[in-house]
């Protein structure tokens, strides 16, 4: 006897749907019914999709897979913005970070990979070598599970894949969530409402592009020496090939790069550093997203002192960039967007308290 394991629901396109239900002899206008169902009404239950002959709604569950990835904590933390984690096979897990903005804005920050192999040195993923590069269905579910979540009241607005892993590194994965994600037959998201976080793989670029949605870029140095020191993809596509990767992104989309700039004590957070940072940028359209270090653990980086983070985002205000300077946000459940640590192995075990 073979064994027979069930795709997740999840992974597919629709078009990969469409094709996956005709070869079984169904029809394929069945595909986006069932995306009307399990992601427009958010219906899980086969024997609810009224709509569906009940030979094919029997069916279903020998097709699919339906679950969604499960949650294992909640954190709460005291600026509203919560931390999920998901379990996602074999020990492992990874984090979504739901962060509330102004005028309702909800974003949630997903993770694409757990560990990652570029080996940012301030990175906590990055400590870690890549483990799984999840599928389209588990980064569509860290969406799916967290709005199930919601109060009635409040929907996610924005994605932004800053989480845990390199998005270019799991691309088929991520674009094809992207496509189930912004489907007008499911969720409806609008591609400008997404942006995908990159440290820099040059050649891939163009598939952001290609995909319409928003290009953020780990810049985190201002030269090559201090950017190649923290971040060893610098070695390979330095700072002005991927340059003018972002030039041609803007060019071709008509939308403003994001340049995310981490700031680490002594290392990244000089005043010239200000300076070579606005003259790298200034001819790209952009908006520089200043982030103050999260310290975490023998990480052997601190973040700057409040002052010194100021003087650094008046500097480059003052020279004329568009300087986004966020508060370091869920700093006391130790989850900024961006820094997803795998620390909650050892919270695993603990049931945490979620309110
Ligand atoms: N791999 C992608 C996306 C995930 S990292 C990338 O590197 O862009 C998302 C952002 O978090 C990056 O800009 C990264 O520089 C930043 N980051 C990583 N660790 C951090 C930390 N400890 N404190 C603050 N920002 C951090
Ligand atoms: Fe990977 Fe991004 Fe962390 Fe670098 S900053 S190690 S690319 S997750």
């Amino acid at each position: 006897m073979t064994m027979h394991i069930k795709p997740s629901f999840y992974d597919f396109t629709l078009p990969q749907l469409e094709e996956f239900l005709t070869a079984r002899g169904e029809k394929k206008f069945r595909a986006s019914q069932l995306f009307k169902w399990v992601y427009a009404e958010q219906v899980r239950t086969p024997d609810n999709m009224t709509n569906l002959a009940k030979t094919f709604r029997a069916s279903l569950p020998d097709l699919f897979n339906f679950e969604l990835l499960k949650v294992i904590s909640e954190k709460i933390s005291k600026d509203g913005t919560r931390k999920y984690l998901f379990d996602v096979g074999e020990g492992m897990s990874v984090e979504s970070v739901l962060i509330p903005g102004s005028g309702g804005r909800l974003t949630l920050c997903v993770s694409s990979e757990v560990g990652c192999n570029l080996a940012c040195k301030f990175c906590f993923t990055g400590k870690q070598k890549l483990k799984k590069r999840l599928s389209a269905g588990e980064i569509v579910s860290q969406f799916y599970q967290i709005g199930l979540h919601l109060p009635e009241d409040q929907k996610i607005t924005n994605i932004v894949f800053m989480g845990m892993g390199e998005p270019l590194d799991n691309p088929q994965a991520v674009f094809d969530s992207i496509d189930i994600l912004t489907s007008d037959h499911g969720f409806s998201l609008s591609r400008k409402k997404i942006t995908v976080s990159t440290s820099g793989i040059v050649p891939m670029i163009p598939l952001i592009t290609k995909s319409g949605t928003r290009l953020a870029v780990s810049l985190n140095g201002s030269n090559d020496e201090v950017r190649s020191s923290v971040m060893p993809i610098n070695k390979k596509w330095p700072i002005n090939k991927l340059l003018e990767a972002c030039s041609q992104h803007a060019e071709a989309t008509k939308q403003k790069v994001t340049f995310e700039y981490v700031l680490l004590k002594g290392v990244t957070d000089k005043p010239e550093h200000a300076a070579e940072l606005y003259n790298l940028t200034k001819k790209i359209p952009c908006k520089i997203n200043i982030i103050p270090f999260n310290e975490h653990p023998d990480s052997g980086y601190l973040r700057p002192e409040d002052p010194t983070i100021l003087k650094f985002q008046n500097k480059l205000i003052n020279l004329g960039a568009q300087v986004l300077l966020r508060k370091t946000m869920g700093r006391d459940i130790y989850a900024a967007c961006g820094q997803l640590t795998t620390l909650k192995n050892e919270n695993k075990n603990k049931a945490i308290s979620l309110n």
